[in-house]
């Protein structure tokens, strides 16, 4: 089964992932651990991804291409992958259809998880971090004891600026412009498959794991 997991920051792609890879069995493939692996073995391409990684840059798309084809050449991935965080753009759906195309296989399932903007800002914004040992709460769902108290230290709890209300906006809509597009371009293959992402998620991998058939 190849697939790749769509949805917008917030939306827990990540997590649904993470589970469709024990009840599957294929490995979940996200570009940033795949570009780490790449540097780590210190291959051709991890080399020149480390050159632009030093230097605070985006590893260009023939890069990252270079290195997802070697992922998805390697024996884990004969029964299919998830892909998680790629691609991002149509040059890069393009160009992942053409390496798929030269292993002789090719993309059967776009899992879109669609959230709606209001409920993301509610996850994104609520979440809180410790600033002594860095653990992680969030305002409605995991709350601590003490309001604005870590539980484990007692260290002060704050909004990182990640997790702001102008900054989530904006990552929200760098994901629309972006990835608007490549539904569509997934829709006009006809793999795409949407998932209403609000609800439990235990819901969400349930409507998942229908629409693979497992
Ligand atoms: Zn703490």
């Amino acid at each position: 089964m190849n697939i790749i997991m769509l949805g917008p920051p917030g939306a827990g792609k990540g997590t649904q992932a993470k589970m469709m890879v024990d009840k599957l069995g294929i490995p979940q493939i996200s570009t940033g651990d795949m570009l780490r692996e790449a540097v780590r073995e210190g291959t051709d391409l991890g080399r020149k991804a480390k050159e632009y990684m030093d230097a605070g840059k985006l590893v260009p798309d023939e890069v990252v291409i270079g290195i997802v084809k070697e992922r998805l050449g390697q024996p884990d991935c004969d029964k299919g992958f998830i892909l998680d965080g790629f691609p991002r753009t149509i040059p890069q759906a393009e160009a992942l259809d053409k390496v798929l195309e030269e292993l002789g296989r090719g993309v059967e399932y776009v899992i879109n998880v669609a959230v709606p903007n209001e409920e993301l800002i509610t996850r994104l914004t609520g979440r809180r971090t410790c600033k002594q040992c860095g653990a992680m709460y969030h305002v409605v769902f995991n709350p601590p004891r003490k309001e604005g108290v870590c539980d484990k230290c007692g260290g002060e709890l704050y909004q990182r600026d990640d997790d702001k209300e102008e900054t989530i906006r904006q990552r929200l809509r760098v994901y629309e412009e972006q990835t608007a597009p490549l539904i569509e371009y997934y829709r006009g293959k006809g793999v795409l498959f949407d998932i209403d992402g609000t609800g439990s998620i235990g819901e969400i991998f349930e409507k998942i794991a229908k629409v693979l058939g497992a």
